[in-house]
């Protein structure tokens, strides 16, 4: 099928699953208009650079990568969240050959049509429905929305990615079910704000397979439920409404699994970091979804030494912590981003500060995560295996993950004698022992 007149890009992606999201749009854009998709830059027509722009680093990370493809190709486009800041880009880079910001399809087909013309037999039958991925075959990232109606005073993704902007329902379902067509055992559900999703269209309802189904998380979840595979929900705000979702966990028809990032506990920290759904009372709320639902796994995020925060606001966060007893808990200390509006706060954190505090907090969950997986062994949990590999001794140890744990940012199970095992198989092990954040798994004993 390859040729040495078809076009080929190349195609560099960096950062989070959001920004994958993106790249496997255009690379399905791509393919379905005839183009190959090639993995090295000598063999490229031209190369894409999926960019991240969130932190320093991620910019820094995000221009070497477009400076290597200039160098080795030459004939650069650059997309993505950095693209936002074209001055940055071109700053650096005055040679790319254009440069657009992230959910950019159009501009980056554009781009490339300008310059590496479309083959006149476009080969739209090798593309099949669900796209091109770049996960592995058995889980798929499904981004529901785009862009973001707050404000948090820590972040520019708004300034870059603008305001929310939800895809019609039907395009979302029909996107999940080609997906579980094609063999995805796990859909994980992906915004920048998935509790708000709808709000821009008033929750009007769309269509799936003929059915009206209103634009909203409960109504999406309850479908995506029918679906018969692993249905992970992730940036998850503790919106009243979010309750209504507790329940189709409680039933097994989604994952007990709720990613929230906290960010703070202190009401007066969350006031000046702007956050949505701050004046919630989020330990009654997790308290309340217990209830409900006591499998749950919980996972949050925070962030420390943000300007401002005193060691009362520092002791608040800890005590909710000790109280929340979150299962999966992920913290930052404060740093700057280029733009965002936290930069002018008044009593910036000194760095020293801000490690001890991270020190402080680390010790304290890690006791909590410790606690809490221990009493995981003995359980019997279903898994989804991700990975096999062979150890030296020719054994064969799978790589898998139960109900408790995302992809690539939660904790694995590791299971013994996985001979036999592919990617994507379900199976029920024992939990035989823990490992820091992982645990090993046998085959239940009766
Ligand atoms: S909710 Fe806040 S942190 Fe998240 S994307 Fe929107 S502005 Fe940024």
């Amino acid at each position: 099928m390859n040729n040495a007149s078809t076009p080929k890009v190349g195609f560099v992606s960096l950062g989070c699953p959001k920004a994958g999201s993106d790249a496997e749009r255009i690379l399905t854009q791509l393919r379905a208009e005839g183009y190959q998709i090639s993995n090295n830059y000598q063999d490229s027509d031209l190369v894409v650079v999926n960019t991240c722009g969130f932190i320093d680093s991620a910019v820094t990370e995000s221009l070497d990568a477009i400076g290597e493809a200039l160098d080795k190709n030459g004939k650069v486009i650059v997309t993505g969240c950095l693209g936002a800041k074209q001055d940055v880009v071109k700053n650096a880079h005055p040679n790319v050959l254009a440069v657009t910001g992230p959910h950019a399809l159009e501009e980056v087909m554009q781009a490339v049509h300008a310059n590496l013309p479309k083959p006149h037999d476009p080969f739209s039958d090798l593309v099949p429905p669900q796209g091109i991925r770049l996960t592995p075959q058995h889980y798929a990232y499904l981004k529901i929305s785009e862009g973001c109606n707050h404000r948090c005073s820590f972040c520019i993704i708004p300034s870059m990615r603008g305001d929310l902007v939800s895809r019609p329902i039907g395009d979302v379902m029909n996107e999940a079910e080609n997906l579980v067509n094609a063999g995805v055992s796990e859909i994980l559900v992906i915004s920048q704000d998935t509790s708000a999703y709808g709000v821009d269209v008033k929750y009007r309802p769309g269509f799936w397979n003929g059915r009206p189904i209103k634009t909203r998380m409960t109504e999406l979840t309850k479908a995506l439920g029918e679906l018969g595979v692993w249905i992970r929900l992730h940036y998850v705000y503790p919106y009243p409404h979010v309750d209504e979702v507790i329940p189709l966990m409680a039933d097994g028809l989604i994952l007990p699994y709720l990613d929230v990032p906290f960010q703070h506990a202190s009401p007066s920290i969350l006031k000046a970091m702007k956050r949505p759904a701050n004046s919630e009372n989020n330990l009654a709320r997790i308290q309340a979804w217990r209830e409900i639902c006591p499998d749950i796994t919980l996972r949050s995020t925070f962030i420390v030494g943000f300007p401002g925060e005193t060691e009362d606001d520092f002791q608040q966060l800890m005590d909710f912590l000790e109280q929340a007893q979150l299962d999966r808990v992920g913290c930052f200390t404060y740093s700057a981003v280029d733009g965002a509006s936290a930069n002018q706060l008044p009593n910036q954190v000194p760095e020293s500060l801000k490690q001890e505090r991270l020190a402080r907090f680390m010790e304290v969950q890690e006791r909590i995560s410790a606690e809490k997986i221990k009493h995981k062994i003995g359980t019997v949990q279903t898994v989804l295996v991700d990975e096999l590999s062979e150890t030296n001794d020719g054994e064969v140890i799978g790589l898998a993950r139960s109900a408790a744990s995302a992809p690539e940012i939660d904790g694995v199970v590791y299971l013994k004698d996985a001979d036999g095992l592919q990617p994507g198989d379900f199976v029920e092990v024992e939990i035989i022992d823990s490992e820091g954040h992982d645990l090993w798994g046998a085959p239940p004993r009766n």
